[in-house]
């Protein structure tokens, strides 16, 4: 298991109904500057950029990471247009020649891997030629 990404939410106006993670653990903590009626015991001052501080709930949060956060975060990222198509796998097209029957064929793979003969049912040939697609 990898260590938590950790991650800060901060609001000014509103709350935080869940956190939900793609199946990756998360500890996140948020900073609620929306500080009316609270008491002074319950705020702490958060650093600013500025080199000031500014006081505000801080406190640790329940990330959801079960199958149901997985999928809806990942819906939620196609809806905001994130685009991971960059860091997906690229195809290959494999060209492939049976050299007992002298069949030639192709097929898309995440990489140069071994095919089987779809005619003689060879196996373990290698690419002759690797392409991507
Ligand atoms: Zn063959």
């Amino acid at each position: 298991m990898s260590e938590p990404v950790k991650i800060c939410i901060i609001i000014e106006d509103g709350l935080v109904q869940f956190i939900l993670s793609a199946g990756v653990p998360v500890e996140a903590v948020v900073i609620d500057y929306d500080t009316e009626g609270a008491d002074d015991s319950e705020l702490k001052d958060v650093p600013q950029a500025d080199g000031s501080t500014q006081p505000a709930f801080v406190r640790g949060a329940l990330v959801e990471d079960d199958e149901e956060a997985r999928a809806f975060t990942m819906r939620a990222h196609d809806l905001a247009g994130s685009d991971d198509d960059d860091d997906g796998p690229s195809l290959f097209v494999n060209h492939y020649t049976c050299p007992d029957c002298g069949t030639d064929w192709q097929d898309e793979w995440e990489c140069a891997v071994d095919d089987d003969c779809p005619h003689c049912g060879k196996r373990h040939i290698s690419p002759h030629e690797s392409e991507e697609a």
